[in-house]
Parts: structure tokens; C-alpha cells; sequence
């Protein structure tokens, strides 16, 4: 603890000599504000301060020290022109109560990434307001109501296969709809003879992500949409796979009438305590009408705020979205180029394919399609041993490595979901491999040393539910 080093007396800093008395400025003071004894603060150097903080950041693990293949997450290295440009002082000097003709270009850069993400997405228009992709999926679901409602029906019901995320049947409750689950193939695909059994006039949509939480890509989803939208129902993609696609497919052209996008993830702003996340929507022509407020548009070479949109949901952010974050995204987009993000798409399902195959003879592969980004293991070998998937992801921390998903998707039992990205070398996927293999040797040798792990982590293992619930943030002398 900070509260641990140093010595009385000792500072980090210098202040320019005070110009009044002490004695004047606390007269200043109501007495009962006014401190007895002195705070108890830590009495540190500057170098103590620099090796303190550096020490804590190598107990932790970021994307900047080793790959962090968490399914579904797209923990991609994200460039550092992305914080260079968002640090820009004009940008960081904005204010969101500034008047329009005064921030053109911030103006042209949120309208100049809508149209970038409405061309990647084959979509109409766009909202950057959502936060995140939860909430992505809540104004999307939102639209899909208010759609309904404007045709004389809000409808009832919201079908979901049994692979999704669990954001998605929460957003589908939170907006007043029945959460239904749709069945997944043997092959890990939607069952279309399980989702025609389901369709009916009390519909309101279908959401599905693409590529699925399998990592496989729907092969049927002309199929699925067409029937989707022969009942009536309105079609939900959730982007956060989008890693796969981009260049290659487009949701909208599939016949999705909404998509959220992940800028966090497959746009390349750190995500996961590293900072905001920003999900956009973007949606087809029937939903266009309904779109929060402002919407940001262009006409005869100025920028404005529209608001002047009568069947509106209204707002689901403060002002426009996180801004920062979009630009980073921006950048992003920028660099890469279609060719460079297209090239992305399509390094990440070599890699995943690649690692896939390294695995594959050692874990048990439930699905065996050829997947596209991500893919997913079980550990239903290693059980055999009493190895379970809990013990292989603590026993990769020892070995250097952050554990992919675990447990997600449901479908499958002791689940390991892995997601590369495009941004890892062959040399460290084939380091994560060999230390995936080992485990494997260890599971059916000397399981023991599996389910003890961590064993030169900083701490071993935590109670998962208190440590979570019963934080300790408080420092107490002595405790
Ligand atoms: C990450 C993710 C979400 C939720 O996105 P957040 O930005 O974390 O709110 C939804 N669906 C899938 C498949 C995801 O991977």
C-alpha cells in the first residue's frame, strides 16, 4: 500500500511560498470544517510514486502485455494514434453546450463516421448515442416498439436463439417484450423448423448475432430473414461479431432492419475498465422516423442537430454519445481504410482458424464447422480427470497468459470461447497454444497442479461471489 512507504515529512511536490498567513485563510474557515489533526496521507517522493503505480499495473493484465483472447469481446490491440488524436486540444477543449456553427468539426466527424458505419452495415441511418452495446440493444429495441405501435400493433413477443448473449433477452424484458428462445441445430445453427414454429402476428423481432456465439456463420440467414419478415417481425442484429464481417458482409443486405456496432470492440477503443464503450445503431428506412433525438445532418455544407423529428423516441444519452470515443473510432476507420479493415476481417478468422487447428486434437471441438472469428472448446475431456474448464483458465494465468471466455455460450457444456484477433502474431498464438497443450498434459498427468492454479499469480484463488460483493476500498490503518 501507498500508505506503507515513504516517511514523515517526505513530499513530491513544491508549492510557491504562501503569500498570506496560514493563520488568515483558515480564519476564512468555519470552525467545524476545519481539521484537528492533520489528514493522514501518504508522505511519498516522486520516484516512490512512479514505482508504486508501475509495480501495481504489472499485477495486472492488459491488452499491452499478452493476448487476451475473450470470446465475444474482440480484445484487439488498439493503436495509440486513436488516444493521440482524441487527446487533440480542440477536442478535449469541446463542449457539448457550444453552439453549432462553433463545432463544425466535431459536427463533420460524427456525421462522417455515421456514414462509414451505415456503408460497413448496409444501413439507412444512424444513432451514435448508445453507450455500449447493451444499451445499443435497448434503443434498437426501442425503435422496433415504437415501429410496431405506429402500425397499430406493439406486438408481444421477442425470439432469440439459445446461443445469445445474455444482454440480449434482458434488453428484450427491459422494453416490455417476452424474451423466447429459439433452439440451436446440431450443427450450432438457429433451428428454422423450431423458429417457423414460433413466428406468429405477436412477433416483434428476431434477434440474432452473425457470426454466432459458436463463432459459425448463419448459413441459412436468407432463409431466416426472409421468414422473419414474411411474419410482420422486424430483424435485430447484434454487431458484436462484426470483427468477421467487415468488408466481407453486410447485415443490411442480409435483410436486417437494425445493427448495433461495438466501436469498443471492433473499432479499437479500449474496452473492459479501460475506459467509456460507444454502440451505434444503425437501422433500415422503415425505423429511420423513429430515431432518438438529435440525429446529426448535413445540408448545403453546414452541420446541424436535428431535432425536429415528430416520431422520435426521444433521447437515450446526455447530449450526442461518448464522443471520445467515436473519435477514436474515427482514426481508426481512417487508418485502416476499406482494404486495411476488410484485411483485418479477415486475418482474424485465419488466426482463430489457425489456433483452432493447433487445439483441436487435444480439447473437444462440440460443433465442428469451420468458424469464422472466434471458436468454441469444451473441456468435457479433461472432466474425466476432474480438471474443469474453471481450473485450465487459472491454470493459464500462471503460465502468462488472460483465459478466454469461459462458460459462455451456454449451449455448451465447460465452454472455452476464444477470440484472437487480427492484431496477435503466429508466434504468440503458437505460445498460447503450447500453453493450452500443456494443460491438457497436466489435466490427464498431474491434474492436481490444474486444480490448485493459480500458483504464482498475486493472489490464488478468490471466492468469486464475496470478492465481487464485498469490496474492500477503503484503506484502514492497521486493518
Ligand atoms: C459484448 C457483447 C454485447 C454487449 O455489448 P457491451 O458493449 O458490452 O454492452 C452484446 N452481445 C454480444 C454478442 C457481445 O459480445
Amino acid at each position: 500500500m501507498i500508505f506503507e512507504l515513504g516517511a514523515s515529512g517526505r513530499k513530491g511536490y513544491s508549492l510557491p511560498e504562501l503569500t498570506i498567513p496560514i493563520k488568515e485563510v483558515a480564519d476564512l474557515i468555519p470552525a467545524e470544517f476545519l481539521r484537528s489533526q492533520p489528514a493522514e496521507l501518504p508522505e511519498v517522493s516522486e520516484l516512490e510514486v512512479m514505482r508504486h503505480f508501475i509495480a501495481l499495473s504489472q499485477l495486472n493484465y492488459h491488452v499491452e502485455k499478452g493476448i487476451y483472447p475473450l470470446g465475444s469481446c474482440t480484445m484487439k490491440y488498439n493503436p495509440k494514434i486513436n488516444e493521440v488524436v482524441s487527446r487533440l486540444e480542440g477536442i478535449v477543449a469541446l463542449h457539448p453546450l457550444q453552439d453549432e456553427e462553433d463545432v463544425q468539426g466535431a459536427l463533420a466527424l460524427m456525421h462522417e463516421l455515421g456514414q462509414y458505419l451505415c456503408e460497413i452495415a448496409g444501413m439507412e441511418a444512424i444513432t451514435l448515442q448508445p453507450a455500449a452495446g447493451a444499451h445499443g440493444e435497448l434503443t434498437g429495441l426501442l425503435l422496433i416498439r415504437a415501429y410496431h405501435e405506429d402500425q397499430g400493433n406493439p406486438r408481444k413477443k421477442v425470439l432469440l436463439p439459445d446461443s445469445a448473449h445474455g444482454t440480449n433477452p434482458a434488453s428484450a424484458s427491459l422494453v416490455g417484450y417476452q424474451a423466447v428462445q429459439i433452439k440451436s441445430n446440431d450443427k450450432g445453427l438457429i433451428d428454422l423448423d423450431d423458429l417457423k414454429r414460433h413466428l406468429d402476428d405477436e412477433v416483434a423481432a428476431l434477434m440474432l448475432t452473425n457470426p454466432n456465439t459458436l463463432g459459425l456463420f448463419e448459413t441459412q440467414i436468407e432463409t431466416v430473414c426472409r421468414l422473419v419478415a414474411e411474419a410482420g417481425a422486424l430483424l435485430y442484429m447484434d454487431g458484436a461479431n462484426l470483427n468477421a464481417l467487415l468488408g466481407i458482409v453486410r447485415p443490411g443486405d442480409l435483410g436486417f432492419d437494425v445493427v448495433h456496432f461495438n466501436l469498443h470492440k471492433t473499432f479499437s477503443a479500449p474496452h473492459g475498465g479501460g475506459g467509456p464503450g460507444s454502440g451505434p445503431l444503425g437501422v433500415s428506412k422503415k425505423l429511420v422516423d423513429f430515431l432518438p433525438v438529435p440525429t446529426v445532418e448535413l445540408k448545403d455544407g453546414y452541420y446541424f442537430l436535428d431535432y425536429d423529428r415528430p416520431k422520435s423516441i426521444g433521447k437515450v444519452a446526455t447530449f450526442f454519445g461518448n464522443f471520445t470515443v467515436m473519435v477514436k473510432a474515427f482514426a481508426y476507420i481512417r487508418m485502416m481504410g476499406a482494404s486495411g479493415l476488410k484485411e483485418a476481417s479477415k486475418m482474424a478468422i485465419l488466426n482463430a482458424n489457425y489456433l483452432l487447428e493447433r487445439l483441436k486434437s487435444m480439447y473437444h471441438l462440440p460443433y465442428p464447422t469451420r468458424p469464422m472469428h472466434e471458436f468454441v472448446l469444451s473441456a468435457e475431456r479433461q472432466k474425466q480427470y476432474g480438471v474443469r474448464t474453471t481450473d485450465i483458465a487459472k491454470r493459464l494465468l500462471d503460465l502468462g497468459f488472460h483465459a478466454p471466455t469461459i462458460y459462455f455460450p451456454l449451449i455448451v457444456h465447460e465452454a472455452l470461447m476464444i477470440e484472437p484477433t487480427e492484431t496477435e502474431s503466429k508466434e504468440t498464438l503458437d505460445a498460447f497454444a503450447e500453453a493450452l497443450l500443456q494443460i491438457a498434459d497436466e489435466a490427464s498427468e498431474n491434474p492436481k497442479v490444474v486444480q490448485t492454479a493459480p500458483h504464482n499469480t498475486p493472489v490464488s484463488r478468490l471466492d468469486e461471489a464475496l470478492a465481487a460483493r464485498q469490496l474492500k476500498v477503503r484503506y484502514r490503518k492497521g486493518d
